[in-house]
């Protein structure tokens, strides 16, 4: 167990700093086992290279003006441009910004996509904004990270609290200040369809987490799992990423969804929820905009949804959800982690013990950036691909990242957090090699 992170100190709890531990074990494991790497191009690695804090007003549908604070990071120059999503939520802050970015650098080497990685964020509210306001606070963003963002600079996309019309609001406002500029749809990714967004690209992440999913079973992976068919599921976390999984393991691989959590708390049905009914509920029927109270089910905290006995676990929410403290009572075969760095250090070395099968969020749900990219790619070639081909791309994409990680964790007798981890950075490290220093 790291006995570095005690249960439930500040450590464990700070993404950030998680992810530097994980950086530096990673980095000791590679000096020691694979190859001896130059100490300055982990320092470079280690990131960020820049960092920009922006304030600015809106004016809110009362009359009032409002301050907000906004940040845009890129993380490493591994390529470029850099790439990753933007999110809109009350916790944002540099720090949980950085470390995004810092996972977007190492998800982009797990799935071989030429990008460095960036992310950007909004600490606001959007649950309790208007949709006037929203666009407002949008435009303005876009404007104030323009010193960063451009299709060969810095390629924003979605991220929780935004989506396609958030996208379409940066593209409309750098199109505007850029109007020459030939290939400005690809300023941004998730971009509604009529403004060069892709096919697939909405349930991109789900749909490369089922792919991985399936191809960690059909390797024979996960003890006890044998088919997807009929394997009861968790979800936690019922935004984008979360109602696909349970769409597309539902009717397309005939899963169980057993449980359903959002930031309101979770439902628990044994004989198994229909995602688009519940999703129907939370949107249209209930008055807070949750899961709760679907069909009269009795309702249940994060904990108790947690350790639910289920096949497969999915946060889909957030970072730090999955704790040391209860850990030890999960009673899953795999966890999919579909949102980013959801599971604590600590609990994740517990989960180990556990002999708990862990597919890590930088290749469990790279398969959004990976649309992203496609969708990048048409806006610079001017075509338009269909959901076939996107799919059947994006499948290969997912099969070849899964197979990498798992034969380097067998190769090295690491776990496929660890392995994963491993691998993006001596990948990222030999692209700084052959990059050079400049000047
Ligand atoms: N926000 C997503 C992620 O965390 C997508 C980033 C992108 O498409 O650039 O991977």
């Amino acid at each position: 167990m790291n006995a570095r992170e005690p249960l439930g100190t500040k450590e464990e709890l700070d993404f950030l700093k998680r992810l530097k531990l994980e950086f530096q074990d990673a980095i000791q494991f590679i000096n020691k086992e694979v190859e001896v790497v130059e100490k300055g191009f982990i320092q470079l690695l280690e990131g960020p290279f820049r960092q920009l804090i922006v304030r600015f007003p809106v004016q809110m549908d009362d009359g009032s003006i409002k301050m907000f604070t906004g940040y845009r990071v890129q993380h490493s120059r591994v390529y470029e441009p850099t790439k990753g999503g933007i999110r809109f939520a009350p916790d944002v802050d540099l720090d949980l910004i950085t470390a995004l970015a810092f996972d977007m650098t190492l998800k982009c080497r797990v799935v071989d996509l030429p990008y460095g990685g960036a992310k950007g964020g909004v600490c606001c509210d959007p649950k309790k904004m208007s949709r006037r306001e929203l666009d407002k606070l949008t435009r303005r963003y876009a404007f104030e990270i323009f010193p960063m963002i451009g299709p060969d600079a810095d390629v924003p996309a979605p991220d929780v609290g935004t989506g396609e019309v958030e996208m379409g609001i940066i593209y409309d406002t750098y199109k505007m200040f850029h109007p020459k500029s030939p290939h400005a749809e690809a300023v941004v990714t998730g971009k509604p369809l009529n403004l060069g967004g892709s096919e697939g690209r909405t349930e991109a992440t789900a749909c490369g987490g089922a792919y991985v999913l399936e191809e960690a079973i059909k390797q024979g992976h996960i003890k006890g799992l044998n088919s997807l068919k009929d394997a009861t599921v968790v979800i936690h976390g019922f935004g984008n990423a979360g109602y696909y999984i349970a769409k597309i393991l539902n009717e397309e691989y005939r899963c169980r969804i057993i449980g359903i959590a959002d930031s309101k708390g979770g439902i628990y049905s044994q004989e198994g929820l229909n995602p688009k009914d519940v999703l129907n509920y939370k949107e249209k029927i209930s008055a807070k905009k949750s899961v709760v109270g679907y069909d009269g089910l009795q309702q249940l905290n994060e904990e108790q949804l947690f350790t639910s006995p289920c096949d497969i676990l999915i946060p889909a929410a957030k970072e730090t959800q999955i704790l040391g403290a209860f850990a030890d009572d999960i009673e899953a075969k795999v966890i999919l982690e579909l949102a980013n760095g959801p599971t604590t250090n600590f609990a994740h070395e517990i989960l180990i013990d556990k002999k708990i099968y862990v597919i890590p969020d930088i290749l469990a749900n790279a398969g959004g950036v990976t649309v992203s990219y496609f969708e990048w790619l048409q806006n610079k070639a001017g075509e338009s691909w269909e959901l076939s081909q996107v799919k059947e791309k994006l499948r290969k994409k997912m099969i070849t990242a899964y197979t990498n990680i798992s034969k380097f964790a067998k190769d090295y007798n690491l776990d496929m957090r660890k392995a994963a981890f491993a691998f993006a950075i001596l990948k990222a490290i030999k692209v700084l090699q052959n990059r050079g220093i400049f000047p």
